[in-house]
This record gives structure tokens, sequence and C-alpha cells, in this order.
């Protein structure tokens, strides 16, 4: 992976979870953790086609593998088949269904 692409991908991250912070009170968990979302679904592989988070632009994370070299990650399944369905990112996901009970549990 290129350090600018990467440098990119930080910082449009660095600004969504801003602002979810700024509209929720809580920052969500990093977008780009695998171990945390250890699902993953190829950018694309949604209805719209979109390559991007259908609602925050969020590229999708870098995951240094040959097979699967670009990816959204999520926290489980059924985020994954959510994901088919809107194109949006894990934040975008929790931010519209409103999931910090979730998170909260999941600590
Ligand atoms: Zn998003």
């Amino acid at each position: 992976m290129t350090n600018s692409l990467k440098e990119f991908q930080m910082t449009a991250s660095k600004l969504a979870r801003e602002a979810h912070a700024q509209e929720r009170g809580v920052p969500p968990p990093d977008p780009y953790d695998e171990k945390k979302f250890p699902f993953g679904r190829p950018p694309g592989d949604n209805k719209f086609g979109f390559k991007v988070c259908a609602t925050c632009g969020k590229p999708p994370t870098e995951t240094g593998r040959n097979d699967i070299p670009k990816a959204f990650l999520f926290r489980n399944e059924l985020s994954v088949i959510e994901y088919g369905i809107s194109g949006m990112c894990q934040v975008c996901q929790d931010s519209v269904f409103n999931c910090e009970k979730v998170e909260k549990e999941s600590k």
C-alpha cells in the first residue's frame, strides 16, 4: 500500500470519527481496527456498486492481503449483509441504527 493512500484513509477516518463524536457525544470505535471488525466485504459489493461508503465517503481499508487488498470491515455478519443493501460503513450503520448500546455492552 502506498503511504499517501494510507494517510488519506487515516485523515478521512479521523474526520468521520470526529463528526460522529460531535453528533453523538461519544467517539465510534476505530473502523480500521481489524480485530474489532473481523468481517469484511470487498468495496463495491453492494446493490449500488459504491466503492466508498454511501453516506460518509470513507474509502475501504487496505488489508495488506493479496487475496482481498481492500475491504470494508464490519463487526458481524449482520453488518456485512447491511453493507450489501445500503453500502454504508460500520460507523455510519452504527450512527443510523443507534448502536451505542451494543458498543457499550461489547466492552
Ligand atoms: Zn460511512
